[in-house]
């Protein structure tokens, strides 16, 4: 069988985004991505066999739901990432991961690195995904890119379906309109060292294949 050919970035951006959100099935893949039903099962095709999608269905009978697996941040980086962008920042990007492994400061990690990262990486947040889901709300992607930094009070969303900012005090993020302090996960578990590695190894491979 011939290699599928690679589908276009913006269609594998656009798809990827939908699918950070929350699982989907193909029809609302469609719906929300406005690509048209042949691009998108062969970007889906395609995504599957890289691993960095998985199908499944809730129960036997049901549609079929497209699901970000686990560890598909180096996949994804991947495809992203232009030559360009792998040779303009190798130096800096190197340096920055060298100087924060070897601190293990990663609380305040929020330099130039991560947002570069954060413009290809969205990392899908199932917290998150799971109570928009069952509130029915459909939000931007933007939501969730916003979340991972300072993320919402899910006390608020529940209770009152309103995305309300947490702030920064003492070291917690608590809510300015409930009061209540954030539950979620530390930023070091989410930007793991291991993590960085991984894509500095990647990074590394790259610079010597040319
Ligand atoms: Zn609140």
């Amino acid at each position: 069988m011939p290699r599928p050919r690679r589908p276009s970035t913006k269609s594998i951006k656009l798809i990827y985004d939908s699918l950070a959100k929350s699982p989907k099935c193909f029809g609302d893949i469609v719906k929300e991505t406005g690509l048209h039903r042949n691009t998108v099962a062969t970007t889906l095709n395609f995504l599957v066999e890289k691993k960095m999608l998985k199908r499944y269905r809730e129960k036997k009978g049901h549609e079929v739901m497209y699901e970000i697996v686990a560890g598909w941040e180096t996949h994804w980086i991947e495809l992203m990432m232009t030559k360009e962008d792998w040779k303009r920042k190798w130096k800096e990007v190197d340096n920055e991961i060298e100087d924060h492994l070897k601190r293990k400061r990663l609380k305040n990690f929020k330099t130039e690195l991560m947002t570069f990262l954060h413009e290809k990486l969205i990392e899908p947040n199932r917290a998150l995904a799971k109570v928009l889901r069952e509130l029915d709300m459909n939000v931007p992607i933007e939501i969730f890119l916003k979340h991972l930094e300072r993320p919402y009070c899910m006390e608020c969303l529940k209770t009152k379906k309103e995305l309300k900012r947490t702030s920064f005090k003492d070291g917690e993020y608590v809510c300015t309109e409930c009061g209540i302090v954030a539950e979620t996960e530390p930023f070091e578990k989410r930007s793991s060292p291991s993590m960085m590695d991984r894509i500095r190894h990647l990074w590394r491979k790259r610079m010597k294949d040319w």
